[in-house]
């Protein structure tokens, strides 16, 4: 009968242990020149070295190292230089994450693409001419744009767990809102990629596949997926401006992730159900010239129909951008340079 009694005690004790909660068994964060403690929040800057073709340079990033135990989110902004929603959404993010609320831990990379922002260059980085979304998972012995992908992959990508790479429209792009869903044919990969991409809580998603088998990353959110890590890219914003809905959008988006991973308390607000973008039609140059458009971001069109049209440098036109199929407006180029071989349109299906 004492027996019985001590194993119940036990048993009762057993049960009180596993069910107090919070768990805190947070561990210490390390991301380039930031050491995190648990209940902590951190910033600094992760070191990329200087090379033959440009200085060294600071990418700057926030650890948030929540107290109760967790995932791990990474959230980059700014890989291309004139996306600035992103970029602002970040810094209003950290200042809304306290450590003490957290379980796990969120690494905001703020600006990526550090010497583009400062010198104001779309697509590309101003000392290798390199797009920094074709670039992962880098290579610490290339170029600038190599070198920073190489150390956003190491430092920040290899030790998330999940991940969200936030774009909007560059400088010269007036673009929907919309998100990428990449299927990469691991069934369990996928479905977790999935429920990130539902819950982040925009309407329109475009599913697209890449094979880690056969493909290199190049972008930044397939570098994430091709390491086994569930991760989306965003698009929200346009034409170099920070409109208050898309930075708001951005974050509520954040937000949600972060309540889905039970990272924080709530559910995520989801106003829609998802509309699925099956193909994608890009509508290039052929020419370097003037591009004039006729028609906006989010605009239904119809198969046959001008969307705008390229003259050369004195007014002559020498190709129209005329809609392949019927579709959506995913961007257009809204800013008259055009140079030989970039997407005037991008155009969706569903
Ligand atoms: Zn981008």
């Amino acid at each position: 009968m004492i027996l019985k009694n001590i194993s119940l005690f036990i048993l009762l004790l057993l049960f009180i242990l596993f069910n107090s909660s919070p768990v805190i068994c947070q561990v210490t964060i390390k991301v380039g020149g930031v050491t995190c403690l648990s209940g902590e929040l951190r910033s600094g800057f992760i070191h990329v070295p200087s090379g033959q073709d440009g200085p060294e340079i600071q990418i700057p990033i926030t650890v948030v190292n929540g107290k109760k135990k967790g995932p791990l989110l990474a959230l980059t902004a700014g890989i291309h230089g004139c996306e600035y929603p992103p970029v602002l959404a970040l810094q209003r993010l950290k200042e809304q994450l306290d450590p003490a609320n957290i379980s796990g831990t969120v690494i905001l990379v703020h600006i990526v693409n550090i010497p583009s922002f400062l010198k104001r260059t779309i697509y590309y980085n101003p000392h290798d001419w390199k797009n920094q979304n074709r670039a992962f998972p880098g290579n610490i012995d290339g170029t600038m744009t190599e070198r920073i992908a190489f150390q956003i992959t190491e430092q920040v990508l290899r030790q998330c767990d999940y991940h969200l790479d936030l774009h909007c429209g560059d400088g010269n792009e007036d673009l929907m809102t919309y998100l990428y869903y990449t299927e990469t044919g691991n069934s369990v990969l996928d479905n977790k990629t999935m429920a990130l991409a539902t819950n982040f809580g925009f309407k329109t998603i475009i599913h697209v596949t890449a094979d880690p088998k056969t493909q290199k990353a190049s972008m930044c959110a397939n570098a994430s997926l091709f390491m086994g890590k569930p991760a989306i890219t965003v698009e929200c914003g346009k034409l170099g401006r920070a409109d208050e809905k898309d930075i708001a959008a951005i974050i509520g988006g954040c937000l949600n992730i972060l309540k889905h991973l039970k990272m924080i308390d709530g559910k995520p607000n989801l106003l829609f159900d998802p509309i699925w973008v099956k193909k994608t039609t890009y509508i290039r140059s052929e020419h370097e010239g003037i591009f004039y458009p006729l028609s906006q971001g989010g605009s239904h069109v119809q198969k046959g129909e001008l969307l705008g049209y390229l003259t050369d440098f004195f007014g002559n036109i020498i190709q129209k951008a005329v809609a392949p199929h019927d579709g959506i407006i995913m961007y257009i180029i809204a800013t008259p340079p055009m140079s030989k071989g970039e997407p005037m349109v991008k155009i969706g299906s569903f």
